[in-house]
């Protein structure tokens, strides 16, 4: 038997390194909440949860005060049957980050007591991947040496946040092009623009000879019927983000027929959820993306184990460790560079 004899909610605040920013949207800090699940066998299972207000209307104040209820819910549960622990966490719906951190601490924990790691326990597909990196929403010359800076450092995938301004995106992106020839892009709205604006955009980009990898999340979350527009009126792969958080969003998007790409958040989805979308996903030949809020090494660490894990990801965004302030490293793969290895 491997059976929760505790768990703990550790409250981490850290800096970025320099402010992140998105079309309306900036960051300077986060506070992250570390998961520490203990078994009687006195194996600790680690997780992380990075609430993301603007995405899932979470704070951390909020995680943390579920501290008791989630011990009530899995205390004396075996780590060995995780799918009973994922059904009773699968009702953490209004946070979605702490399913996350826990189920995943539930995972650390079995692997642990069962000798293996946790990315073959997700199917040991891949022992490695490679990880964009982003370039925020910012004065233009300050996104153009951001960008350099990016591909001096030898990463090869680089997302591009938009959605502030049409015309300085475009020759942001053009800009960004130029410099930077060889690599692969992700351009990222968050949101921020209308359906006929994001297929300008696509169409100025695409007759100025400009290829982009993917158009993520051009349009508001809820609107499916402008991703479905913008998916079949641009050249460019339209991917989900905001608009799907659970298993319930990629069947409606799918059936919809509105986007080609989902990328999955743990945080936005937990462990439950994550595992279900990929599936859904591969059943509908939708292309994958792994990405990340704003976690520490021990939260992107969740994710590196699970997109090696399944080997089904064409894009890992997984760079918010690299921008922050971390005193210790706590992931258990090994970062070079742009590439992440596990095993
Ligand atoms: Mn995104």
């Amino acid at each position: 038997m491997s059976r929760i004899k505790d768990i703990k909610f550790i409250l981490r605040e850290y800096k970025f390194k320099k402010p992140f920013c998105i079309a309306h949207s900036s960051a300077l800090e986060t506070e992250n909440i570390e998961i520490q699940l203990i078994t009687e066998n006195g194996i600790v299972g680690y997780g992380e949860s990075a609430p993301s207000f603007r995405i899932n209307g979470e704070t951390p104040e909020m995680v943390m005060s579920l501290e008791s209820k989630v011990r009530e819910m899995i205390l004396d549960k075996d780590v060995r049957h995780y799918r009973e622990i994922f059904n009773i966490t699968d009702t953490l719906i209004s946070s979605p980050s702490l399913r996350a951190g826990v189920q995943f601490s539930v995972i650390d924990a079995f692997c642990k007591e069962c000798g293996i790691e946790v990315w073959e326990f997700f199917g040991g597909a891949k022992n490695e991947i490679e990880t964009d990196r982003t370039v925020s929403v910012r004065p233009m010359k300050e996104r153009i040496e951001e960008a350099i800076e990016i591909y001096k450092e030898g990463f090869r995938v680089i997302k591009i946040k938009v959605g502030e301004n049409l015309n300085e995106d475009v020759e942001a992106i053009c800009e960004i092009y130029r410099l930077t020839r060889g690599c692969r892009y992700i351009v990222d709205a968050n949101e921020n623009y209308n359906p006929k604006e994001a297929v300008h955009l696509a169409k100025r980009l695409y007759s100025g000879g400009i290829d982009i990898s993917v158009f993520e999340q051009p349009v508001n979350r809820y609107n499916i019927e402008g991703l479905r527009y913008v998916r079949f009126n641009s050249p460019f792969p339209v991917c989900a983000d905001e608009s799907v958080r659970s298993r319930y969003d990629a069947l409606r998007l799918i059936k919809e027929e509105a986007i080609d790409m989902i990328n999955i958040k743990l945080m936005k989805s937990g462990i439950s959820d994550a595992m279900s979308i990929v599936e859904l996903a591969k059943s509908a030949n939708i292309r994958l993306m792994i990405g990340c809020v704003s976690e520490s090494s021990i939260g992107i660490n969740q994710s590196v184990q699970f997109a090696c894990g399944m080997g089904c990801f064409d894009f890992c965004d997984l760079d918010s460790h690299l921008m922050l302030d971390e005193s210790e490293y706590r992931g258990e793969f090994k970062q070079i560079g742009s590439k992440m290895k596990v095993g």
